[in-house]
């Protein structure tokens, strides 16, 4: 099959996506570098660092996740980062290049207490630095999320991990639409959206493909989608999932490239099992950022040199902060929720096997 480079559809089949995915690679990726110069410098990729301001002890069953208090893994509960370890972490990643943090708090959902104010004050204090500001704090209320942007957030992270069907194999403390929910939530506050994927635990081409569709039918599509390969930590139900093919992950970031060709493409988890030559293919194919610092929340990451060697080589420059939105200037919180504001986030409770397996 020889892949077209114009008469981009505005929407998608799932025969369409298999027939792209599917196709010979160097066409595959010729036509992702092809859409991704029309929208992106092809020779500027962001740097973002990922702080985990709350670490561990999280109540939910994420199969995947080191911080589920449930499995037996290494990480400890860590009470939340005060303002000045932020601001510091934040600083050190600024001087290595980064132009957006993101904060992580390994929780089910926000809850309206103390920890939340701080949260507000962590964002007033990374805007204040000129950064790009995205937290990933789990499930959010219109409140909350309108709280958050007048603090200065600039995106929220919440992504969607697989297809709707793959999701209750993996997680069962949450529905697909609870994420979604959240997902227009934080849209609907002002805030950008940063919503993707982890591909290898063990799901099809077909759920890849699917959750692609979905993040494609938002409106407005997110503005950022990482895509994860996935860190098999010990402990966790999959801990025996083998490790992807990097070609598994350059079709991935391709056609993420083609069907969203807006949208910043982020190569995230598992760049350590990635050489040189694999993260230079998925720059090519479209991705425009990846994640600094030696760890992401609590899994293995290239250190900060190794990253700029790899820049230097291949001669790309880090983006700069608001490259593609404005930053947001601080106004006034709405303040806490009245008790009609309130939302009691449900509990599916259906059993997953493998998960019920790694229980303490
Ligand atoms: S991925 Fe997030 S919500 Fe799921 S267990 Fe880990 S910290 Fe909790």
């Amino acid at each position: 099959m020889t892949v077209q480079t114009s008469s981009l559809p505005v929407s998608w089949s799932l025969a369409e996506l298999q027939a792209l995915h599917d196709a010979p690679l160097m066409e595959l990726v010729f036509r992702a570098a092809s859409v991704h110069r029309q929208h992106h410098d092809p020779n500027e990729v962001q740097v973002s660092s990922l702080v985990s301001i709350k670490t561990g002890g999280c109540p939910e069953d994420c199969g995947y996740c080191p911080q589920a208090a449930r499995y037996h893994t290494d990480i400890e509960e860590n009470a939340m980062l005060s303002v000045e370890q932020v601001r510091t972490a934040a600083e050190r990643a600024k001087g290595l290049g980064s132009s957006r943090l993101c904060m992580g708090a390994a929780w089910r959902n926000v809850r309206d207490d103390a920890e939340f104010e701080q949260v507000l004050e962590l964002v007033r204090t990374v805007n204040g630095l000129d950064m790009e500001v995205c937290a990933t704090l789990g499930m959010l209320t219109p409140n909350q999320a309108e709280r958050l942007a007048a603090a200065g957030l600039y995106a929220y992270n919440h992504n969607l991990d697989s297809s709707e069907e793959y999701y209750k194999e993996v997680i069962s403390t949450r529905t697909y639409a609870d994420r979604l929910e959240t997902i227009g939530n934080a849209r609907k506050a002002g805030l950008t959206v940063c919503s993707g994927g982890i591909i290898g635990m063990g799901e099809s081409t077909d759920d890849r493909l699917k959750m692609l569709l979905t993040l494609a039918s938002l409106t407005p599509v997110p503005e950022s989608v990482p895509i994860n390969a996935l860190v098999a930590v010990e402990g966790t139900p999959l801990e025996e999932q083998r490790p992807i093919n990097i070609f598994e992950m350059v079709r991935m970031i391709a056609v993420t490239r083609i069907i969203l060709p807006t949208t910043t493409v982020r190569l995230s988890a598992g760049r350590t099992g990635m050489t040189p030559e694999g993260q230079a293919l998925c720059f090519l194919a479209g991705a425009g950022s990846i994640f600094a610092g030696d760890k992401l929340l609590t899994t293995p990451n290239p250190e900060a040199f190794a990253d700029m060697e790899l820049f230097d080589a291949l001669g790309l420059r880090p983006t700069t902060a608001y490259a593609k939105g404005e930053r947001p200037v601080p106004g006034v919180d709405p303040g806490p929720p009245t008790e009609k504001q309130r939302i009691k986030w449900s509990r599916p409770g259906h059993k997953i096997e493998r998960n019920e397996a790694k229980r303490k």
